[in-house]
């Protein structure tokens, strides 16, 4: 975990198949719990090529969040033909991304619903979770949507 390691960790199979969201075709994600980092973080890299409800319920987590919804052309990075909506906060206000952002979220920040509505063209979409205590994941549903 987090306990100043000084080992350096490389991983070379990082493609899985998703048990979560379909997001594209072949149902596959990138994905690294803390255990398998030897850091106190999670990452978790979907490539969206469909629309697709991914979370319906308002939630909080126990860690701090960066959320990235970038295109995927990589010779127009400002590409992105995509419509997402997130909710932020406990009434689960709607934001529309419609083009590459990126959204940090504190520690017990509650947000949702996110629904990827409109993809016209594949995005990535990629959560970066870190300070997480001991590498625990926790997930406290506010509200059902
Ligand atoms: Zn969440």
């Amino acid at each position: 975990m987090s306990e100043s390691s000084n080992e350096v960790t490389i991983i070379n199979n990082v493609v899985k198949h998703s048990p979560f969201h379909v997001t594209n075709e072949k149902s596959e994600y990138i994905f690294q719990r803390p255990n398998e980092l030897g850091a106190d973080c999670q990452i978790v890299y979907w490539s969206v090529t469909k629309p697709m409800y991914m979370v319906k319920d308002i939630h909080t987590h126990n860690f701090p969040q960066l959320l990235c919804f970038f295109g995927t052309n990589p010779f127009d990075m400002n590409e992105f033909d995509a419509e997402v909506d997130l909710g932020l906060g406990e009434n689960g206000d709607i934001t529309v991304i419609t083009k590459p952002t990126m959204i940090t979220l504190p520690a017990g920040y509650a947000h949702c619903p996110l629904n990827f509505r409109v993809i016209n063209k594949p995005i990535y979409f990629i959560e970066y979770m870190y300070n997480m205590p001991k590498g625990t994941y926790e997930r406290n549903v506010i509200r059902k949507v």
